[in-house]
């Protein structure tokens, strides 16, 4: 029997109801319902794990991410994909008891991080972004063929704060990063601070240089993240690496940072020495201090030799 896209979500919204969520077995329903083969399961669970004061964080498919759930207030940090959204929202609704959410932000404009914000439609408020990374969220809808996409309707250049449920909510943007549009996410009395991609643990980043990105200016925004902070703060994480935990402290963030030094100190040696961009970019290094992190790829060691050589 094909199943209605309705179908689809009430089925997940049961499976999370049963608390043995079947993402594999749904997946393949859906397939089947559109007519397609099944295909291999999708590698990925979605978990919810409070962190306190009714902030947590949410794994799914693509980027961590956040909540508050408060009797009185409820917000959102990002909203993955299309796919791993609804089941993101059913799980929320469930905590909420259908209570709307307040707000949903958008870290910044990256497709694993504001890809499922149609699943927000006629249940959020307000999506609030910084105002590079909703121009760029809504660059992206208004393409041919571009899904259905719910797109910020709030906008801030430096700060962004209220009030909600029983925290104060704090969207500030550092500088340029990761991307140009980058915002930290902080729930003051939580004391737990939604990094967005400003922090990849132990993975190598993304770097978004044809939308803003920084390395050099990466390394003090961390910095500045750091000194808005405490010493006691969580700090969610938009990636890690492997095993790596998505969620940690400011010691994190300073490894996070001391390994963009070491690539950007690793990629001037080598304009240095002569090498050329052709002879570096396939070089495949290990960081000596960071080699959780792995080979990089020519793409990202052509990013920053652009940086280092043309300038931001
Ligand atoms: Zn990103």
């Amino acid at each position: 029997m094909p199943l209605s896209r309705r179908d689809f979500l009430a089925t997940t919204a049961v499976a999370l109801g049963a608390g043995a969520i079947g993402l594999p077995t749904i997946a393949t329903a859906w397939q089947q319902a559109e007519g397609r083969a099944p295909q291999a399961p999708p590698q990925w669970t979605p978990v919810f794990t409070d962190i306190r004061r009714g902030v947590g964080y949410f794994l799914g498919r693509g980027g961590t991410i956040g909540y508050l759930v408060d009797p009185n207030g409820v917000v959102a940090v990002d909203s993955q994909f299309p796919d791993s959204a609804p089941v993101f929202v059913a799980g929320l609704k469930e905590r909420t008891k259908d209570r709307p959410v307040d707000r949903l932000f958008n870290t910044h404009h990256h497709g694993d991080h504001s890809g499922g914000n149609n699943a927000f439609r006629g249940v959020a408020k307000r999506v609030v972004a910084h105002e590079r990374a909703a121009a760029l969220i809504k660059e992206a809808a208004v393409r041919p063929n571009a899904a259905e996409q719910l797109v910020p309707d709030a906008t801030f250049t430096d700060v962004w704060r209220e009030e909600i449920g029983g925290d104060w909510v704090r969207a500030k943007h550092y500088g340029r990063a990761h991307t140009g549009g980058d915002a930290v996410i902080t729930f003051e009395r939580a004391n737990v601070a939604h990094m967005g991609d400003l922090m990849f643990n132990r993975r190598v980043p993304v770097i978004d240089r044809v939308n803003g990105a920084v390395v050099a200016n990466w390394v003090k925004v961390l910095e500045l993240t750091v000194a808005d902070h405490s010493t006691d703060t969580i700090y969610i994480f938009g990636h890690a690496g492997g095993t790596h935990p998505v969620t940690g402290s400011s010691k994190e963030l300073l490894y996070f940072r001391d390994y963009l030094t070491a690539l950007l100190d690793h990629t001037r040696g080598a304009v240095k020495a002569g090498q050329t961009k052709e002879q570096f970019t396939v070089t495949k290094p290990i960081l000596t201090g960071f080699e959780d992190f792995g080979p990089h790829a020519a793409n990202t060691l052509g990013i920053v030799w652009d940086e280092i050589v043309l300038g931001a």
